[in-house]
């Protein structure tokens, strides 16, 4: 059976930043992996100083991110989609959110070309943001609401008539992959083998977030491979990341040490999986086929001999 799994990301360069490893990882057993940017990243900032393509950028940040995205996405090997909509900008305390763009578009009319393309794409999993999008950003809660409306619609044969078969998508997940326990991890390890590395003070800035933090994962994809994909990806969206930021770039040496996984929590599931899991796909079923997809859960390294056993 072909794994296909569905990424529905709010901006280009959020798909790199939140589960680049994972998709690389995916990718590398064999599995497709289809990322869509619901919108063009247009209202973003540009937030790297010494960015090459600044007067490019000033002109027209708009182009130069489809750029950066195509770039990303052949380092990570992966299909990508725009949605198509406009960005909706971080608005300021009393500033409203631009007439038109991705969040002020009625859910049932913005929805319509993802149901389209769950249903052509026929996803098994579908990976998305929770309820206030990971971080309160317009474009990432209605990342959210569009994925979840589009979860249910696609598999509803009374909607959307004349976008496709319905399609029910088996696994639901929200990233989970900015977490406090790799947080810990991380400054643990950091502070033994090396102290002063500027990253320590960028978590311990984060003490408060991560001693309430409650702990949500349910799943921990063995991705310490391809933590150089991701990085790599993430430099790709160059007006976005500055190539020597302490908080985007760790040491990932150091990282495969005290955490090489990324985390997902499962929020929806019409199979059956147990709980913790390290695969995505673990209990999907094949309906043609009567498989079920198995990963054995000691030997998370190399899933890939270990799929599709027969269970018929
Ligand atoms: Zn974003």
């Amino acid at each position: 059976m072909t794994l296909r799994l569905l990424a529905v990301h709010a901006h280009p360069d959020d798909e790199s930043s939140k589960g680049a490893a994972t998709y690389a990882y995916y990718r590398s057993i064999g599995a497709e992996v289809m990322v869509v940017s619901c919108t063009g990243g247009e209202r973003g900032s540009i937030l790297n100083e010494h960015l090459e393509d600044r007067a490019r950028a000033e002109r027209d940040l708009g182009g130069l991110r489809r750029l950066e995205m195509q770039r990303a996405q052949a380092i990570m090997g992966i299909d990508h989609r725009w949605l198509g909509y406009q960005d909706s900008g971080l608005p300021e305390e009393g500033e409203t959110v631009p007439e038109g763009s991705f969040a002020t578009i009625p859910l049932e009319i913005s929805a319509e070309p993802l149901v389209a393309l769950i249903r052509r794409y026929r996803p098994q999993a579908l990976v998305t943001y929770d309820e206030i999008g990971g971080y309160p950003h317009p474009d990432h809660i209605r990342t959210h609401e569009i994925s979840m409306f589009a979860f249910r619609a696609a598999a509803d044969p009374d909607q959307y008539p004349g976008t496709g078969e319905p399609w029910q998508i088996s696994k639901v997940y929200y990233d989970r992959i900015f977490n406090a326990a790799r947080m810990r991890a991380v400054h643990t390890l950091l502070t033994e083998t090396m102290p002063g590395n500027p990253l320590i003070e960028a978590i311990e800035g984060m003490k408060r977030w991560m001693d309430d933090a409650p702990d949500l994962a349910t799943t921990h994809i063995p991705v310490g491979d391809f933590f150089e994909v991701r990085d790599n990806a993430l430099k790709a969206h160059a007006s976005q990341v500055a190539p020597d930021s302490p908080f985007f770039f760790w040491p990932n040496d150091l990282l495969r040490t005290a955490w090489p996984t990324e985390e997902f929590q499962l929020v929806e599931s019409n199979v059956s999986s147990e709980l913790p899991e390290t695969d995505l796909f673990a209990g999907v079923v094949d309906t043609d086929a009567g498989i079920t997809h198995t990963t054995d859960p000691i030997n998370t390294t190399d899933p890939i001999k270990k799929t599709d056993e027969v269970t018929a």
